[in-house]
């Protein structure tokens, strides 16, 4: 329903050449009655075609329940004429999946930090350019994409790697007799291409979208080969941590469109224990004993010798206690951080993607 009032408005605003304005939107769907103003779930147990012509729904409401985009004044329709073609279109392909649960993702980021202009400009971004993600990279082109992939197939199959994702997920999800175990085997991890700058990646149905940019610009970083590939190798596994605990969140309560810290409604359900900030930090917590920004600490005093002796016991199945302090790595406060769906590179210029 919102997404039909979304492409009503969309194409009477074109019409008359008028801007668009979500905040019209909001009124004309009634999200301004507090009991309207909900998310649309997406059930875990769709098909991915099902997903992607399902998700136009929830990919409206959530941009319509963005505080930020509901101050924003408008946009121009030619700004927003790819997301109104995603919304119309009946295909389903690899790319548009990933697509899909990208705008999910945009949607649910938290901007209230950002003025309004840099608010503005991290839609326009996201809508100009989500066409750009492409899952058809090819790894080979680069030996370290295959490295990595094999590096996700040994977390995927080290048994303690995988319980210590559960035993975080446990803390938050109350256990429910009919949900199943989740299958980490089946977790798809898949290299995408694109023109965003700052996304590391993000989390879909049994998938983990990761983007090759962030890790192309380390490449070009003037520090040590050996400090490079070091550290895009344990941001990996930080990512991968971090994508897969959202995955297993929303795999036990069964709904794709579901985010931290929005768990309110699903405590009073009594689904969840407690609300969280971010579960994909979290899980970081529990692995790295802290949340850490990888990319920032690289050219610092890294202790390469500790850093590399702790990814080679992780990949040998071995999980130890990581020491930030020994590694000289920085840490991020996650307090200061904007809640998003996407895993980020920070920035000083934070949303600029
Ligand atoms: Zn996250």
């Amino acid at each position: 329903m919102a997404a039909r009032t979304f492409l009503t408005m969309f194409n009477e605003a074109k019409e008359k050449e008028h801007f668009f304005s979500f905040k019209h939107l909001i009124c004309a769907i009634g999200f301004l009655t507090p009991d309207k103003r909900l998310k649309a779930p997406l059930n875990y147990s769709q098909s991915l075609s099902e997903i992607v012509e399902n998700s136009k729904e929830s990919i409206v409401r959530n941009l319509c329940l963005n505080p930020t985009l509901e101050k924003i004044p408008a946009f121009e329709t030619s700004m927003l004429k790819d997301l109104v073609t995603f919304c119309v279109s009946k295909d389903y392909s690899d790319n548009d999946l990933a697509q899909c649960l990208f705008l999910m993702h945009v949607g649910k980021t938290d901007c209230h930090k950002l003025d309004e202009n840099k608010a503005f400009s991290f839609f326009c971004n996201c809508f100009g350019n989500f066409r750009s993600i492409d899952t058809q990279f090819d790894i080979t082109q680069n030996e370290l994409f295959v490295e990595l992939k094999s590096i996700f197939s040994i977390l995927m199959s080290t048994k303690a790697f995988t319980d210590a994702i559960n035993n975080s997920i446990d803390k938050i999800v109350v256990p429910k007799a009919n949900t199943g175990q989740f299958n980490f085997q089946n977790l798809k991890l898949i290299f995408f291409s694109s023109k965003f700058r700052t996304i590391y990646g993000y989390s879909g149905k049994d998938r983990l979208y990761v983007n090759v940019v962030p890790i192309f610009e380390s490449l070009e970083k003037h520090v040590s080969e050996e400090q490079k590939i070091l550290v895009i190798k344990l941001n990996f596994i930080r990512l991968i941590v971090h994508e897969a605990s959202h995955v297993l969140l929303r795999f036990k309560l069964d709904d794709l469109n579901l985010s931290s810290p929005f768990l309110d409604g699903q405590i009073k359900g009594g689904k969840v224990f407690k609300n969280i900030k971010e579960c994909g930090f979290e899980t970081e917590k529990e692995f790295f004993k802290g949340c850490i920004d990888w990319d920032a600490s690289m050219g610092r005093s890294i202790n390469l010798s500790y850093c590399k002796e702790y990814l080679d016991k992780i990949l040998n199945g071995v999980l130890v206690d990581f020491d930030i302090s020994l590694a000289n790595v920085f840490s991020l406060n996650i307090e200061n951080f904007h809640s998003s769906g996407f895993s980020i590179r920070l920035e000083p210029d934070l949303y600029m993607l």
